[in-house]
């Protein structure tokens, strides 16, 4: 038998870890994987598009799509809603294509339960103190935000136990490599004739 259906990759992992920078490079590659744009609350930052980095909501919007079971996952992250619209991943896996999301750890745990057939690809930091520094050093947030993503951090770390794969970010190209050698080990076991 052969699948038809697509894979679902979930990369995930602590606050500052590097999974967007990660998943910037991966896309900029030729890859066959569809990126699930997530919704947010966050305000836009320097550069960043709605529709391509995220599609930008106020608060009683993206209320409203939980509500209505819009959202496949969401979470409530630093003050802001982040989440990933249901209907283009079930319909982008429905149509053979693999999708993939990057999202922060509780979201990550929710989409285990309705998928856990997916593949959940934790990005793991070089050392504890790389990852104060990055967070520290990301220049964007103001100081309370930096305590809290610490702290979110530390728990995140916890939740290492409930993945499939440990993908250690040492550089951007090695996370890159093992994330795209998982993918490909993931359709060499579906391949089933
Ligand atoms: P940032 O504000 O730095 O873009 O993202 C903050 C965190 O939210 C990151 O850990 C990122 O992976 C996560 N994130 C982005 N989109 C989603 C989503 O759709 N759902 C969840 N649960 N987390 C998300």
């Amino acid at each position: 038998m052969i699948e038809n259906k697509g894979i679902l990759f979930v990369l995930s992992g602590p606050s500052g870890v590097g999974k967007g920078t990660v998943r910037k490079a991966l896309f900029d590659q030729a890859t066959d994987l569809q990126y699930s744009i997530s919704v947010t609350t966050r305000k836009p930052r320097n550069g960043e598009k709605h529709g391509v980095d995220y599609f930008f909501h106020e608060k009683d919007e993206v209320e409203k799509m939980i509500e209505e079971s819009k959202l496949l996952e969401w979470a409530e992250y630093v003050g802001n809603y982040y989440g990933t619209p249901r209907e283009y991943v079930e319909q982008t896996l429905e149509s053979g294509k693999d999708v993939f999301l990057e999202i922060e750890v509780q979201g990550a745990l929710q989409v285990k339960e309705n998928f856990p057939e997916g593949v959940f690809i934790f990005l793991f930091p070089p050392s504890l103190d790389e990852l104060k520094n990055r967070i520290v050093n990301r220049g964007t947030e103001t100081e309370d935000l930096v305590r809290n993503r610490l702290l979110a951090a530390k728990e995140e770390i916890e939740m290492m136990e409930a993945y499939d794969y440990v993908v250690v970010n040492d550089t951007v190209s090695h996370a890159v490599e093992k994330i795209n050698s998982i993918v490909q080990a993931e359709h060499c076991k579906r391949e089933r004739i």
